[in-house]
């Protein structure tokens, strides 16, 4: 990694301005659904306390556009970051003002105050100078520890670097030396399951996955439209059809390289887009008019189940199906199961991919599970992350 981490500055006694991704999901009490990104935080945290600095972290938490939010005030995450860190973790209730001033003057050695959420607000979006030179101001270094937010240009992420040295925490660190890793030696045969429901969002890996891996399965809403460029007729299944002649085009080239893409040769269909509809396994040539495909049908689950126990290294981004739902959640099961069955290194990424390994208890048996859906797919496209490049050269 040619950037400069934590470990390579001196941090006691230092103001250090660490910005964190500790966006966890809330339900409608304001409880929290799940800690993992809260607990992949803590090792930079840790260190930077073991190591005498002083300790204001910040994240963004929600969308609450620019405004001040009472559910998405930032009340739980401190609560929960006491629990596992053991310490008193100071709260403001502004993101910049003089109340944050004060409190920072008073701050010692080892502590840790967290500013309230930063897109209460507007400017931190916009990349807006003035707010990222009142974040640098309040410290002496800047740490990036939020991957998951590595591929937005936000003040907090980007603007702020212009302003105060800034070097990468662990968690930066380890994902990104990981998702290297699958890009540039990767144990073959390599294969990248893709699901979910957009093909838009995974346009720019597919094609540079084409590149790196040996085979792509394909599930989830996004294959249906794979299905269509090539003929087949797919009744009400998602389509995007401004994709259609980008898929044919992903289809040729995996074949003019001798590479496979695979596509289901059966699916679950239902009548209608809900938990209860009647449903029925058709052939992929045999989708009912008025009908909607929402998972892969079985002869998939074992075909798909060959090539993932046959792998050397894994890659996946996205549900083969509605896994929310029961009727329509096996597809999704099973390959999580074949997944943690194969002896493959596996990496898994994607906020409903997560959700779904987590439902099937199988989340310990991935190998990294990285914690940026979005700024992983941006990466190994090779899209070079803006606030990645704005820290300090080794
Ligand atoms: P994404 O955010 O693109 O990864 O998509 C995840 C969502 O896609 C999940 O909420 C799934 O329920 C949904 N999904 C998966 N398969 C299908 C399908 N065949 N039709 C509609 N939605 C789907």
């Amino acid at each position: 990694m040619n950037k400069k981490s934590i470990r390579d500055i001196d941090v006691k006694n230092k103001k250090v301005f660490v910005r964190a991704d500790l966006n966890i999901p809330l339900d409608d009490n304001g409880d929290i659904t799940d800690e993992t990104r809260i607990i992949s935080s803590l090792p930079t945290i840790d260190y930077l306390i073991k190591n005498n600095a002083k300790i204001i972290l910040a994240s963004h938490l929600g969308r609450p556009k620019g405004k001040f939010v009472e559910k998405l005030k930032m009340d739980p995450v401190a609560k929960t970051l006491e629990k596992h860190l053991g310490i008193e973790i100071k709260k403001t209730n502004k993101v910049t003002s003089d109340e944050v001033k004060n409190k920072i003057k008073d701050l010692k050695s080892g502590d840790v105050l967290l500013l309230e959420n930063l897109r209460f607000d507007p400017r931190e979006k916009s990349n807006d100078d003035s707010f990222s030179r009142e974040l640098a101001e309040l410290a002496d270094i800047y740490v990036n520890d939020a991957f998951g937010t590595s591929h937005r240009r936000h003040a907090s992420m980007v603007g702020i670097c212009k302003h105060i040295p800034s070097v990468m925490g662990f968690l930066l660190e380890k994902e990104l030396s990981t998702l290297s890793s699958l890009l540039e030696k990767p144990d073959h045969p390599f294969i990248a399951i893709l699901g979910g429901s957009k093909i838009s969002d995974k346009i720019g890996v597919v094609k540079s996955l084409l590149n790196v891996v040996d085979t792509i399965i394909a599930g989830g809403g996004m294959c249906y439209t794979f299905l269509k460029s090539i003929g087949y007729e797919i009744g009400n299944s998602l389509l995007e059809e401004d994709m259609i002649e980008y898929c044919k085009q992903v289809l040729d080239e995996f074949e003019n390289i001798g590479k496979k893409f695979i596509l289901p040769e059966d699916t679950i269909v239902a009548k209608e887009f809900n938990k209860d509809s009647i449903f029925k396994t058709v052939k992929i040539d045999k989708i009912p008019k008025g009908w909607m495909g929402l998972d892969i049908g079985l002869k998939t689950i074992n075909k798909y189940k060959e090539e993932i126990l046959r792998a050397k290294t894994i890659f996946w981004n996205g549900p083969m199906g509605v896994f929310e739902w029961e009727s329509f959640e096996k597809g999704t099961k099973e390959i999580a199961f074949a997944v943690v069955e194969s002896e493959a290194q596996s990496v898994v990424g994607g906020g409903d991919t997560i959700a779904a390994i987590k439902k099937y208890n199988v989340a310990d048996k991935i190998s990294y599970i990285t914690t940026g859906g979005g700024a992983s797919l941006k990466f190994l496209e090779g899209v070079k992350l803006p606030a990645v490049e704005a820290l300090l050269d080794k």
